[in-house]
C-alpha cells in the first residue's frame, strides 16, 4: 500500500530512511532479523494509518447522514473518462442539490470544468500523494457545507491504494474504459471488489480496440458477484439515463 510507496506521510517515509541509516549489516541472519522486524514495523504502521482513516471516515459518514447528504467515492485510473462523466451528470441528470470534491496531484483543470459545469467544487491537490483519505474529504466537506442531495468525489487517479482508504461514502463507483483492457478486474481485485457500481465507460470505442466484453463481465463476477454493471458512453450519451437512475436513488438510502 502506500505505507510502501511512501505518499502516506512523513511517518511512513522514516521507516525507509531507518533502513538506509544500517547499510553495513553483511550477517544473513543478522539482516534477516532487521528485514523481519522491519516488515512487522511497517505493517503495524499501515494498521494505525488505516484504523485512524476509519475513525475518521467514520465521522464523515455520520456528519453526512445528519446533513442528508450521500457521498459517492469515484475510483479509476487516470483518462478514465471521470470528469466528463461529471460534467454530463451536473449538466444533465437534474441531480440537484449536487457537489464535488476533486481530487489530483496537482491543477484545478478537472475542477475548472466542473465550475464550468455548474456545481460547487473543491479541489484536493494530493502533492506527491497518490489517493485521498477521510481527513482530506473531512476538510473539503466543511468547506463545501453541502445540505441533502449528493457529493459527488473525483478520487486521485489510481487502481491500487484508494481502494483502502474509506472517506465516509455511502457507495462506492469504479469507472473502467474499454481503452485499458478487459484483464484489470482480477488484476487490482481490491478496488473492483468493494465497488457498489462499476461503469464500463467508452463503449462507443468497442468496435476499434481489442476489449472482450465477456471476459470482462465474467472476471468481475469472480471478484465481485454483486457490483452492479453499468456500461455506457459519456462522450456518445449511451447508458447515462441508467446511471442518473441510480445515483438519484443514494439520497433516499
Ligand atoms: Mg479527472
Ligand atoms: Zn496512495
Amino acid at each position: 500500500m502506500c505505507a510502501t510507496c511512501g505518499c502516506a506521510g512523513a511517518g511512513v517515509r522514516l521507516v525507509d530512511l531507518r533502513e538506509h541509516d544500517h547499510p553495513h549489516e553483511h550477517d544473513h541472519e543478522h539482516q534477516h532479523d532487521h528485514e523481519h522486524q522491519h516488515g512487522t514495523e511497517t505493517v503495524l504502521i499501515e494498521q494505525q494509518l488505516l484504523a485512524k482513516n476509519d475513525a475518521l471516515a467514520g465521522r464523515n459518514r455520520d456528519w453526512l447522514r445528519t446533513r442528508g447528504v450521500a457521498a459517492v467515492n469515484l475510483m479509476s485510473s487516470p483518462g478514465s473518462g471521470k470528469t466528463t462523466l461529471l460534467e454530463r451528470t451536473i449538466r444533465e441528470s437534474g441531480l440537484r442539490p449536487v457537489c464535488v470534491i476533486e481530487g489530483d496531484q496537482e491543477t484545478s483543470f478537472d475542477a475548472d470544468r466542473i465550475t464550468a459545469a455548474g456545481a460547487p467544487v473543491l479541489q484536493i491537490n494530493t502533492g506527491a500523494g497518490c489517493h485521498l483519505d477521510a481527513e482530506m474529504v473531512g476538510s473539503a466537506l466543511l468547506a463545501l457545507d453541502p445540505d441533502r442531495g449528493v457529493v459527488l468525489i473525483e478520487n486521485v487517479g489510481n487502481l491500487v491504494c484508494p481502494a483502502l482508504f474509506d472517506l465516509g461514502e455511502a457507495a462506492r463507483v469504479v469507472i473502467m474504459s474499454v481503452t485499458e483492457g478487459a484483464d484489470k478486474p482480477r488484476k487490482y481485485p481490491h478496488i473492483f471488489s468493494s465497488a457498489s457500481v462499476v461503469v464500463l465507460n467508452k463503449i462507443d470505442l468497442l468496435p476499434y480496440v481489442d476489449f472482450e466484453v465477456e471476459r470482462f463481465c465474467r472476471d468481475l463476477a469472480l471478484v465481485n458477484p454483486s457490483a452492479e454493471l453499468l456500461r455506457l458512453s459519456a462522450t456518445r450519451g449511451d447508458g447515462l439515463e441508467t446511471w442518473y437512475d441510480w445515483l438519484r436513488t443514494l439520497p433516499d438510502r
